[in-house]
Parts: C-alpha cells; sequence; structure tokens
C-alpha cells in the first residue's frame, strides 16, 4: 500500500455485486483535509445510481455520500479543522466558490455544477470515489464539524437524510403553528420526522402500514396513518401546511395534494424515475405548491449538524460490515431497514 491507497467497496458494473479491493486517494491539495471515514451510511439514492435507475452511471464505482470520521492530516493552507477533529462530509465535494449560487452557500446549485462525492467528474476530470472506503481528501470548504454528543455512526446518514429534510422543512415552515405530513419513513422520512417535531410542528406520518407507528411517536409524531386505507385520503383532506414526500417509488400525486390546506406546499425529496403526474386542477384549484428540494448548502448542513446536537437527535441505524452491503441494499428496497444502514468501514478487507 501507497500512503494514499486505502480500502474501498466497489462496483465493477451496474447491479453487480461489491468487491472489497483498494482506491487510490489523491495528495493533497493546499486547502484539502484527509479524514480517516469512521462510518458511511447506504442513501436510497446509492442504490438508484449502482442500478442505474437515474440513466447511466460511471463504473467501477464507489457510492458513499453520507460520511463521519476524523481528520488524519491537513493541507498546508487549511485553517478550519485539525488532525483529530470529528467531521462529516455529505453529497458534494467542489464547486467553483464564486458564482451567485456559490456566493448565496447554496453550492448544489452551482453554476459551473457542483462536483457530487462519487459518481461525479471533478473539475481535474478524475471521477469522484465516495464514501465506502477507509479514506477520503477533501476540500475543508466541503467539510463540517460533527458536534460532540453525536456518535460518528448516528451522525453519518445526517450529511444527506438529515440535510434533506432539514432544508425543506425550514424553508417552507415547519414550526410551531404547522401542520407538517411525511411520506415515507425511510432513511430520510425518519429524519423529517424528527426534524420537523424539534423545530415544533404537529407532525403526521403517512406510511404504508402502521408497522413504524410506535417508532413515528417516539421521533416526536403527533398522528399516523396507514396510506392503504382510503379512509386515510377522506379524513385527513384539506389537513396539512405541509407535505414532505420521501418516497423512493412513483405515488399518485393528486390523492396527497388533496391533503394539503389552500396555499399548502407539497415537496418532494424522493427521486422515482418516473415522471409525476398531476392533473392541473390539483394545484390550481386552491392555489397549491408542487415542490422540489435537492440537499442543502454547506453552511446549513453545518447549521442542521448543530440544530440536531443541540436537539439530541441523530439517526436511528443499524451498523454493517462490508460484507453485508449487498444483501443491505436488497432490504432498502423492501422497506427492511430500521432506519438507516451504516456501513463500519474498518471491516473493508481488500481481497486483490
Ligand atoms: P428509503 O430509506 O428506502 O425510504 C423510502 C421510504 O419510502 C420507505 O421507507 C417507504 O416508507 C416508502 N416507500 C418505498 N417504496 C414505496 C412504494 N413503492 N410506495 C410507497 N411508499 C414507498 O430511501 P431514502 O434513502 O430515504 O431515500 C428516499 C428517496 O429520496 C430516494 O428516491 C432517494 O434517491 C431520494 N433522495 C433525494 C435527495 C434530495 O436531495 N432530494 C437526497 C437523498 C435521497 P414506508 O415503509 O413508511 O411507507
Ligand atoms: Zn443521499
Amino acid at each position: 500500500m501507497t500512503a494514499h491507497t486505502t480500502p474501498a467497496l466497489s462496483v465493477p458494473s451496474a447491479s453487480a455485486p461489491f468487491r472489497q479491493t483498494t482506491i487510490e486517494r489523491r495528495d493533497l491539495r493546499a486547502d484539502d483535509v484527509r479524514i480517516d471515514i469512521a462510518y458511511a451510511g447506504i442513501c436510497h439514492s446509492d442504490i438508484h445510481q449502482v442500478r442505474e435507475e437515474w440513466g447511466t452511471s460511471p463504473f467501477p464505482m464507489v457510492p458513499g455520500h453520507e460520511i463521519a470520521g476524523v481528520v488524519s492530516e491537513v493541507g498546508e493552507s487549511v485553517t478550519r479543522y485539525a488532525v483529530g477533529d470529528r467531521v462529516g462530509v455529505g453529497c458534494m465535494v467542489d464547486s467553483c466558490g464564486e458564482c451567485e449560487m456559490c456566493r448565496a452557500d447554496e453550492e448544489q446549485f452551482c453554476t459551473k455544477g457542483s462536483v457530487m462525492t462519487y459518481a461525479g467528474e471533478g473539475y481535474d476530470g478524475e471521477i469522484t470515489m465516495g464514501g465506502y472506503a477507509g479514506s477520503v481528501a477533501v476540500s475543508e470548504r466541503f467539510v463540517c464539524r460533527i458536534p460532540e454528543g453525536l456518535g460518528l455512526d448516528a451522525a453519518a446518514p445526517l450529511l444527506c437524510a438529515g440535510i434533506t429534510t432539514y432544508a425543506p422543512l425550514k424553508r417552507w415552515g415547519a414550526g410551531p403553528d404547522a401542520r407538517v405530513a411525511v411520506i415515507g419513513m425511510g432513511g430520510l422520512g425518519h429524519m423529517g420526522v424528527k426534524i420537523a417535531a424539534a423545530m415544533g410542528a404537529e407532525v403526521t406520518v403517512l406510511s404504508r402500514t402502521l408497522a413504524k407507528a410506535e417508532d413515528a411517536r417516539a421521533y416526536g409524531a403527533a398522528h399516523q396513518y396507514s396510506t392503504k386505507e382510503e379512509a386515510t385520503f377522506t379524513e385527513l383532506a384539506g389537513s396539512f401546511d405541509l407535505i414532505l414526500n420521501t418516497v423512493s417509488a412513483d405515488l399518485p400525486m393528486e390523492d396527497y395534494l388533496a391533503l394539503l390546506k389552500p396555499f399548502g406546499a407539497m415537496v418532494n425529496v424522493g427521486i422515482p424515475n418516473s415522471p409525476y403526474s398531476v392533473p392541473p386542477g390539483s394545484v390550481v384549484g386552491q392555489s397549491k405548491v408542487l415542490a422540489g428540494s435537492m440537499i442543502g448548502g454547506i453552511a446549513m448542513t453545518q447549521e442542521m449538524l448543530d440544530f440536531c446536537a443541540e436537539h439530541g437527535i441523530a439517526a436511528t441505524i443499524e451498523t454493517i460490515s462490508a460484507d453485508e452491503v449487498d444483501a443491505a441494499y436488497d432490504k432498502v428496497v423492501a422497506g427492511d431497514v430500521r432506519y438507516r444502514y451504516v456501513i463500519d468501514v474498518s471491516t473493508i478487507t481488500p481481497t486483490d
């Protein structure tokens, strides 16, 4: 091994099983930190991309954009972090830093194109490799501090599932006077429930069954309904100020839009590969909003981590070893995870 070779879980081609191998990380640039990764969360987006559900993906692929670890080395111009700091990296690792969006702390919408943590093309032309690995080199601009009190394992999923729910809940006014519904209680959804409740909203969980009702209550939800029951849709018609849709599959939008109050907003963060089908009357009729939301900027990601620490919330996780990741993907798709798988990357044992 050279100094920058690190163990990694790599997929050689679409939907193939993971291989435990090694990859090379770059020499530190002046503003880079090297992070010894401890845990990487499994996001449903990893599965969409490994299985090419969003179109063609580059292979070999090392997924992982919910990264938590400890700084092991810093570049010469790094000012924000020191060796030993507990840090996280989310979905992005670079952006131009100069455009209107970057200056507004919305790097995810960089006009030059932000560089995704994996399966993205860096400004150097290299395809990025993500967090299912032993270490990573990242510009300090894309690193967040994990507050004391948050374990690295339960904090890792906050770097995607946390910010992806925090950003729209904040933007669309989840708070003491708001009735908020969260559709789907998976990795994103369970964080949406915890965060919306911590913001003071009255939270309703709309899940396919009531199997997660007890957990939903423990996370701060006031009500739980099964979306398989027709009565749910009559009882809750016109109820919500805000609906956060975290479902990874297609949904009958019209049925859910009918649950909003006039002027209410339904914000989609789930990214199924099918188009939305929305009769115009279901939004025009009562001046409703159908919106989307994409992760969040780095400053807001730090704000979210601090918010979670302050409110004593983090992801509910199941920790797995490297040889369990293929099976975990199938379980996530089957809805059989409570509520985020987190890989202990120290278990990656390269076989080649
Ligand atoms: P997940 O853990 O698999 O959770 C998705 C939840 O959706 C499931 O737990 C399930 O909840 C519900 N669901 C799944 N299949 C369904 C179906 N056929 N019909 C109805 N409900 C279904 O996934 P995740 O990691 O939270 O990600 C959710 C989605 O968000 C994915 O599409 C992912 O790519 C996307 N995402 C978007 C962003 C962004 O920036 N916008 C960031 C990260 C991820 P119940 O069992 O409670 O019904
Ligand atoms: Zn994600």
